[in-house]
């Protein structure tokens, strides 16, 4: 989707603009509270701005014959094949993300100028191992650098992910023509592995897509069956559709308590997924509310 069209979205649609991640994936809810709509969608436009810059970059990997075999066996690319990411260039992306916090203040907690000296005091070898963790998001490790760089749990995984997902939206645009997605049907990320953070139906017949919010990919699964435990026993799966907003679906499994936020294409036209997982918190604090979790399909090694 055009950068221009994801800008009047960010700033478009919702009333309810809330961040979410603390709510969905780190189980306690750390801040609940509705924040300045436009300082957050200020916070994502200066991170567009950023991911424009990377995405000119040029990636080359290599999609090779092995990785193609494996990753019909169900293993994802980045599982495979670490991208080659310069030091320099991942330094731009973690401080642009690091100062967009400190201007807009949009995370868990308040960044301070504190944390920006920290990272400038940080050696080449430090950095390295940080793309290592941010990139593959290794949980033991992340926990170190959250007393180096002395910023909660949230706020490390707050930067992480936004890094991570400037980085790798650019390698999955490079990745995803090299592959014959139309075999892939997980419901996980054939790219990075993650979990889906929304769907859509799209196309005249309503074609079901995943969305990956760590690295922007999209892939076609059953429009029948939870994506996370992967039942297809109706009795078990349901949606809710607000009566206000009807291009909206919210799938909920009980076999798993998962549910995934869903968009109809059919009713609004072509969506960003990425905006549309920011206006629509309110269907997350709703299945948190009844009990369902953001479904966990993510894959491990
Ligand atoms: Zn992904
Ligand atoms: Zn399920």
């Amino acid at each position: 989707m055009p950068t221009g069209m994801k800008k009047q979205a960010l700033f478009g649609t919702s009333e309810h603009l809330w961040i979410r991640r603390s709510e969905t994936k780190g189980g306690v809810p750390v801040e609940n509270s509705k924040i300045n709509k436009n300082r957050l969608a200020n916070f994502y436009l200066e991170l567009l701005e950023l991911e424009d810059k990377v995405s000119s970059v040029g990636w080359k990997e290599i999609v090779t014959g092995k990785i193609k075999e494996n990753w019909l066996l169900g293993v994802p690319v980045l599982s495979q094949l670490q991208p080659e990411i310069d030091v320099k260039l991942f330094s731009d992306v973690f401080m642009g993300v690091v100062r967009a916090c400190l201007k807009w203040q949009p995370g868990p907690q308040p960044l301070s100028e504190e944390v920006i000296s920290r990272i400038n005091g940080l050696s080449k070898g430090d950095v390295s191992n940080l793309i290592g963790v941010i990139i593959k998001d290794v949980e033991g490790e992340k926990l170190k650098w959250v007393e180096k760089l002395n910023i909660s749990r949230d706020m490390m995984d707050f930067l992480a992910d936004n890094t991570a997902r400037i980085l790798l939206s650019g390698f999955a645009a490079c990745i995803m023509p090299q592959l014959d997605i139309e075999r892939w049907d997980k419901g996980y990320c054939p790219v990075c592995g993650d979990s889906p953070v929304m769907a859509k139906l799209t196309g005249d017949a309503g074609i079901r897509k995943l969305y990956c919010g760590r690295c922007e990919s999209e892939w076609r699964f059953n429009r029948l069956g939870c994506p996370f435990c992967g039942s297809k026993d109706s009795s078990q799966i349901s949606f809710i559709m607000p009566e206000d907003k009807k291009q909206y679906r919210l799938y909920l499994c009980d076999q798993c308590k998962s549910y995934i936020k869903t968009v109809d294409e059919r009713q609004c036209g072509e969506v960003d997924l990425f905006c549309e997982d920011l206006a629509t918190a309110d269907f997350d604090r709703l299945a948190n509310s009844e009990g369902y979790r953001c479904g966990n399909k993510r894959y491990r090694a």
